[in-house]
């Protein structure tokens, strides 16, 4: 079933229904306090984002979360967490400032904490893993002006069941790419590269097997519809940045293929568990004390 914006908002009406979700997917849904030990003890306390125990002790879900210290309305946070993990091509700030009335520095500040919230995993690919690189970058009006404009390179590698890795490098050269290759793909694995120099003759040596395929084999993009294949991540990633994004300074590229790898891993997946994802992605952080480093999970669950 779709997850529309009716049905968000039938979820979290307002601010405490957002702290509600915040707490029992930090805490667990019916926590013991951990200073007088009673469970069902803990209410919300009116006007504050915060929870307190009938013993007096109080605990603040949002410490910690992308919302901390944000004087925008939690549900305001939820909603572009909701149109981001259902946008694949991405959200411009714009868009965000449009739909909830806030300034573009704000939406643009949103847009960016809830991007970090889209890093890329650091489970290794494994199997047969195709790896390529693309640039971005560069202003094409300028180039026809034949001025030197400096494309940002980006190495990508996609393994045969779809999970997606790619990184922004300063020089697509031999070491970077090794570097990114055994940091990122199991040992023993398939790569497939086009016939470029970087790879040739290097990664036998590493333990991987090597395999060379023309780039014209590899075309597998079907308008729009996802293979598994480099092919699909790159044209998702240059749709994103030309559709929703225009131009992406190299300073914040990593981020923006972060969300990007984000959607394209995700890509099966229902918007609803998309949604759910993100959220949880958010709200699963340990908590920490205000003033102590001791985590509260720990000391309930040890
Ligand atoms: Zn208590």
């Amino acid at each position: 079933m779709k997850y529309t914006i009716k049905q968000l908002n039938k979820d979290f009406p307002n601010d405490d229904a957002c702290l509600e979700y915040i707490f029992k997917a930090r805490f667990g849904n019916n926590p013991a306090c951990p200073k007088c030990k009673k469970t069902n003890s803990f209410y919300k306390i009116s006007k504050r984002r915060a929870y307190a125990c009938s013993c007096g002790y109080q605990v603040y879900p949002a410490v910690g979360t992308i919302f901390n210290k944000s004087s925008t309305s939690l549900t305001s946070w939820f909603f572009a967490i909701y149109l981001m993990s259902t946008a694949k091509n991405g959200v411009a700030a714009k868009e965000i400032q449009r739909h909830l009335g806030v300034t573009y520095k704000t939406a643009w500040r949103m847009a960016n904490k809830i991007r970090s919230l889209m890093k890329q995993d650091k489970s290794m690919l494994e199997g047969v893993v195709k790896i390529d690189e693309m640039y971005v970058g560069g202003n094409p009006r300028r180039n026809l002006r034949k001025r030197y404009i400096k494309k940002t390179p980006v190495i990508g590698m996609v393994a045969r069941g779809g999970q997606s890795r790619a990184k922004v490098v300063s020089e697509a050269e031999t070491r970077t790419a090794l570097k990114l290759i055994k940091d990122n793909i199991k040992i023993g694995s398939t790569i497939m590269s086009d016939g470029s120099g970087i790879y040739r003759g290097k990664l036998k040596r590493l333990g991987f097997k090597h395999s060379t395929v023309k780039h014209s084999e590899n075309e597998y993009v079907r308008g729009n519809v996802y293979t598994n294949s480099i092919e699909g991540l790159w044209s998702q990633i240059k749709r994103s940045i030309h559709g929703s994004y225009h131009s992406v300074s190299s300073k914040h590229l990593q981020s923006y293929v972060d969300e990007f790898v984000y959607h394209y891993n995700h890509r099966s997946l229902k918007i609803s568990s998309l949604f759910e994802t993100l959220l949880s992605n958010l709200c699963g952080q340990p908590y920490l004390e205000v003033n102590e480093s001791v985590s509260w999970l720990s000391k309930i669950f040890s």
